[in-house]
């Protein structure tokens, strides 16, 4: 099974560089390179400012509860089920234009937040179809302000202004994007939805958290007279009714994830389709706990088909995590509307969630030895409190090659095998609990990367440190001897 693990892994690494994808160590150095190039501004406090913006949406949530004094007035008791908690709130980085099954899609006005990481507009394009979109308001780049036409001091990305708002149809990777500024029109490429949002970093600079800096809102205005591209809650969800769909797309809106696919697809597994966001969503409730904030200020992670990522990736981190076809429209043991089906192989989703999970904050140099590691702590908490580890192939062999190394292993193989380096990081749940990674990710959360050492001899050592002292701060104790045993070199 290493081998379709090795794909999964390649995940957020091989989008940096395709030709190397299957070596996982190589991908990591390039990550510091990719993450180095956006403009100067873009690092600095980025993970304060994370901090300042990840206040839970929770205001509104309270105000709704029912009076406190309520039980004295004769009602029901606290403790009966309708007097449950009402369900989560809608995360104001959201976009979740409510639009009709059938077009045309008219003239609509949505709120369009700087850091959401693409919102959906509910409108669908055939090729050569258009949309007009005016925008005004400002919104902001750390402390800048900017319109809607962006600041070209900012740079330049594929083509249009930073700061600038942009569209784009449909989300795949790098794809190209449409400057739209104060006015303008998109001439779609090929059929699929339209998406529109500040244009600040590359897709892969997103899966990092280049957003985090990112805020303010404004009024965009989308003409069109194509079709729609409706976001239905899987709560309200009847399947029969999605067959007046008219482009025959649709997003599934859970409690904190989206799956982007067809009307096709969800009669397909008509059966399965709401276990299957409830696990998802359940996934990203467990890795929560364990992270202790959501990634991306809490924003609902999409789930995309991506066809053009095939090459080189099975699934790539990031909002979307954009998924091979298969994983649309692939075997019952494989389908993303199936996740809740015990023999689905879940691990991919749990996975790419970890990354974006480990990010949450913006602080990512720690896994700079192997950036495929630590989304697996996530991914086996996940397993193990779902009661999921059942037909997860993986969970039973990532230690396999322990013996070995320990016996007379080789410092590369060590830095560029994944699960071994996995197998390591699990000797410290088995020592200190899944506690101790809440404990870490504490330790992250005040962390910014620039306080984060790369180099040393061999190389980047000095992270090796820096993971030993963050581990002994998150046990209570010096955990050098379990370094030391595994003969991980420390500075
Ligand atoms: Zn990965």
């Amino acid at each position: 099974m290493r081998t379709l693990c090795l794909m999964l892994l390649v995940a957020l690494a091989g989008c940096d560089d395709a030709g190397d994808a299957g070596d996982a160590g190589e991908i990591t150095l390039d990550f510091g390179r990719a993450d180095a190039a956006p403009d100067g501004g873009v690092d600095a406090g980025r993970a304060d400012a994370a901090r300042a913006d990840a206040a839970p949406p929770d205001a509104a949530a309270d105000a709704d509860t029912p009076d406190a004094d309520a039980p004295d007035e004769g009602a029901p008791d606290a403790a009966s089920p309708d007097m449950g908690p009402p369900p989560p709130p809608d995360h104001p980085l959201d976009a979740l234009p409510e639009v009709p099954f059938a077009g045309p899609y008219g003239t609509r006005t949505l709120a369009v937040h700087a850091g959401t990481n693409w919102a959906a507009t509910g409108l669908y394009l055939r090729a050569g179809q258009s949309a007009s979109i005016t925008a005004e308001g400002r919104w902001q780049v750390g402390r800048s302000f900017v319109g809607p036409a962006g600041n070209p001091a900012l740079g330049q990305e594929r083509g249009c202004d930073k700061g600038g708002l942009v569209a784009r149809v449909g989300l795949r990777f790098e794809d190209a994007i449409t400057c739209i500024g104060a006015a303008g029109e998109i001439v779609a490429p090929r059929d699929g939805a339209v998406y529109v949002g500040m244009i600040a970093s590359t897709d892969l600079g997103e899966a990092y958290g280049d957003r985090l800096q990112l805020d303010g809102y404004l009024d965009v205005t989308v003409t069109s007279d194509g079709a729609t591209a409706p976001l239905v809650r899987v709560r309200d969800l009847d399947v029969g009714a999605l067959a007046a769909i008219e482009s025959g797309v649709v997003e599934l809106v859970g409690d904190h994830v989206i799956v982007a696919t067809t009307v096709a697809e969800v009669e397909r597994d008509a059966e399965t389709v709401v276990a299957a966001l409830g696990t998802l969503d359940a996934i990203w409730e467990t890795e929560e706990a364990l992270r202790g904030q959501g990634p991306f200020r809490g924003q609902r992670v999409r789930f995309v088909e991506d066809e053009t990522i095939v090459e080189f990736a099975y699934m790539l981190a990031g909002n979307p995590i954009r998924c091979a076809p298969d994983l649309l429209h692939g075997g019952p043991d494989q389908r993303i509307l199936r996740a809740g089906e015990p023999r689905t192989d879940i691990w991919g989703f749990a996975h790419e969630l970890g990354h974006v999970f480990s990010f949450a904050n913006g602080t990512w140099v720690f896994q700079y030895n192997n950036v495929e590691v630590f989304p697996n702590i996530f991914t086996i908490n996940v397993l193990q409190t779902l009661g999921r580890e059942a037909f997860q192939p993986n969970i039973e062999t990532y230690c396999d090659g322990r013996a070995a190394w320990m016996a007379d292993g080789d410092y590369p193989t060590f830095k560029a095998d994944p699960f071994l380096q996995l197998c390591f990081l699990m000797d410290f749940t088995a020592a200190y609990g899944w506690e101790f990674w809440q404990a870490f990710y504490g330790i992250i959360d005040e962390t910014p990367n620039e306080q984060i050492p790369v180099g040393g001899n061999p190389e980047h050592a000095n992270t090796w440190g820096f993971l030993r002292d963050a581990f002994s701060q998150a046990a209570g104790e010096d955990v050098t001897p379990i370094f030391e045993a595994w003969r991980v070199p420390l500075p």
